[in-house]
């Protein structure tokens, strides 16, 4: 997995604006989920969407080039129905195209825009194990409804 460090600021998140709860970080949310997959075989099925949406949220972690190739894969496999393997099989062939993708200036250098999202990794954590699957699936379609296009900024 790539380096995704979050940084909060004044309780929120820097990027993805979400807010801390129960003193834990965008991050720190982001790991409950993580955890929850390893309970949950239905969960761990959709382990990439889970790490796709968090990381579109959070544009710093990866170089211009890598950031786009996670857009088009994510659009190409959601539009498209793909399911895991596929959609693994052709993220290894893409990156391998695009050699690196995450960013390699250190976290604490990186430039963080924050952006508006109708949904964060707080729903997540605050919807619970319980609604884990029910709330990765809308945050996907929330994220496809808003994704951004490149020719914008804001
Ligand atoms: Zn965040």
């Amino acid at each position: 997995m790539v380096d995704n460090h979050t940084v909060m600021v004044d309780g929120f998140c820097a990027e993805c604006g979400c807010r801390e709860i129960d003193g834990h970080s965008c991050f720190g949310q982001f790991e409950f989920p993580l955890a929850w997959e390893h309970n949950d075989p239905a969960l761990y099925a959709l382990h990439f969407w889970l790490v796709t949406c968090y990381m579109i949220q959070h544009p710093s972690n990866y170089t211009e080039e890598g950031y786009a190739q996670m857009i088009r894969i994510f659009v190409d496999a959601y539009d498209n129905a793909w399911d895991t393997p596929h959609i693994l099989k052709v993220n290894r062939e893409r990156v391998k195209l695009i050699g690196k993708i995450s960013n390699p200036t250190p976290s604490a250098h990186r430039s963080r825009k924050s952006r508006k999202w109708s949904m964060t990794i707080n729903d997540i954590y605050l919807g619970g194990e319980e609604n884990a699957i029910e709330g990765l699936l809308r945050w996907k379609d929330t994220i496809r409804r808003e994704l951004p296009t490149f020719s914008e900024q804001d």
